[in-house]
């Protein structure tokens, strides 16, 4: 390990701090680089100030700092890990405090994302970070925007105090399985990750019964972040275990990250994952949170995300039976699970079929991604897809379709096309859809999708609803948080 930290400069150790932060995505974080330019305002820098969103949704600007990178631990996947032969660097409370105070007087930032590496043990860390929350709020006054990591290991009363401080916390659960820790980071216990989430959503479970203006312990909630692709754990698993933290412990967010090689070890993949799976986690992500779905619905548990289209569309394919729906009666919760249809857009087509009757040219008016949309809807009776033909469907939205018809000379598609038949069943394999048509296995609707009670089904008269005999036809194996981690 190498220790210069007596010789640096406080740039050189900002320098290094920051860049030792910025594979954390527990806070968001630009990741742009575009230096300042005569006549232009602003630059960015790969490291350092990022941003993230309040609680009430407002994007401001954090800077993204370690208190130290010198660390007793040897996660494999990381660049901080003790045996790594890395440049290495510390801040005091007290400098952490003034650059922050410069920072803001100057309006470069509006708040603060402070995390570390473990410095001679869990609780000495969490010490350090609660001295320095505590000198900014106390001595300097500091009332901006603060989230802080909590250090795995640190003894319980540390996180509460640290939580009277922080307007977030995060507990980085950084690898989905328990085998997978025992394997890449072999100093974390799995109870170490779970205790403080455990604790801390006891803390935002009593803000939900305090009033917002008492709210004293992180009003903005906790976070985690998983990495993607350091350990052979499908998404399928990745995905059931963010189900579980969100209801389990109300987290606010769970970030995922691609895996950046930057260690040479045989015990991790040589390459990073396709960038595309990370993609596809937060999409699953916002359809648990937003639209209704279950983890069980959208992939089996040993499976990656398809590729090739989104979770939403994918789902729609393996249930085509339940499309297409009518877009003037459709349920709410229905016409979220259509493709190309948001959350803003189903509200809108809610409000405005009470004054008329719906066509494809007010759907088009109300931006509904059409592209997706039209294989899945009638508008007024009018259908304007290709039929119960999912595999079909599938090429147009990957655009693939025009593809694989130049690669076999000009001619018209079809069906009992062998060869395009090959190609599908080869991809569809690939892509692990199999031939099953319905969802995977079973799941009830989430205790966390958004409840719109005028929109239940039955203030939409009942009556013969696909997606209700959908939801009644599959039996719930709930899978309990300590089977999935
Ligand atoms: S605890 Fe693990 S992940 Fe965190 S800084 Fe140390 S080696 Fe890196």
């Amino acid at each position: 390990m190498v220790n210069i930290g007596e010789t640096q400069t406080l740039e050189e150790r900002i320098k290094i701090l920051t860049e030792g932060a910025k594979y954390d995505v527990s806070c968001s974080s630009s990741n742009s680089a575009r230096v300042a330019q005569k006549g232009q305002l602003g630059a960015c820098h790969i490291a350092g100030v990022c941003h993230s969103f309040t609680a009430d949704g407002r994007c401001i600007s954090l800077i993204k700092l370690l208190m130290t990178n010198k660390c007793e631990f040897d996660c494999l996947y990381c660049v901080n890990r003790r045996s790594n032969d890395t440049p290495r660097a510390s801040l005091t409370p007290r400098e952490v405090c003034e650059l922050i105070m410069g920072f803001y007087r100057r309006n470069y930032i509006e708040g603060l994302f402070l995390s570390s590496a473990v410095e001679k043990s869990p609780d000495h860390t969490m010490q350090l970070i609660i001295q320095t929350l505590t000198m900014l709020r106390k001595e300097y006054k500091f009332n901006g925007y603060i989230h802080i990591k909590a250090i795995p290991g640190a003894s319980a009363h540390l996180i509460d105090l640290a939580a009277t401080f922080a307007d977030r916390m995060s507990v980085n659960i950084e690898l989905p399985s328990e085998t997978s820790l025992k394997l890449l980071a072999p100093q974390k216990k799995k109870e170490m990750l779970v205790s403080p989430m455990r604790q801390l959503s006891g803390v935002a479970l009593s803000n939900a019964h305090t009033p917002r203006r008492l709210v004293k312990k992180i009003p903005a909630g906790q976070t985690t972040q998983m990495i993607i692709g350091a350990s052979p754990d499908a998404d399928g698993q990745i995905i059931r275990l963010t189900e579980a933290l969100y209801r389990k412990f109300g987290l606010k967010r769970v970030y995922y990250s691609a895996y950046t090689p930057v260690n040479n070890d045989s015990r991790l993949p040589a390459l990073p994952p396709d960038l595309r799976r990370e993609n596809r986690l937060y999409q699953a992500d916002w359809l648990l949170r937003f639209y209704g779905f279950d983890a069980d619905e959208l992939v089996p548990a040993d499976r990656n995300f398809a590729l090739d289209v989104d979770p939403k569309c994918d789902w729609a394919l393996r249930n085509i039976d339940l499309f297409p729906v009518e877009i003037n009666t459709a349920s709410y919760d229905m016409l979220l699970r259509v493709p190309g249809i948001g959350v803003r857009n189903a509200f809108r087509i809610m409000q405005a079929r009470k004054h008329s009757v719906l066509t494809f040219d007010s759907l088009k008016k109300m931006r509904v991604a059409l592209t997706r949309a039209l294989f899945f809807v009638t508008a007024a009776g009018e259908y304007r897809g290709i039929g119960d033909k999912p595999d079909l469907i599938r090429l147009r939205l990957t655009d693939k379709l025009p593809l694989l018809q130049n690669n076999n000379a000009p001619r018209q598609l079809s069906i009992f096309d062998n060869d395009i038949a090959s190609v599908l069943s080869e991809r569809n394999e690939r892509n692990g859809l199999g031939d099953g048509k319905t969802g995977f296995g079973a799941g009830g609707y989430g205790a966390g999708a958004p409840s719109l009670s005028e929109f239940s089904e039955a203030a939409l008269g009942g009556g013969d609803n696909p997606l209700l005999e959908y939801k009644a036809d599959k039996a719930r194996q709930s899978e309990s948080f300590e089977t999935l981690f």
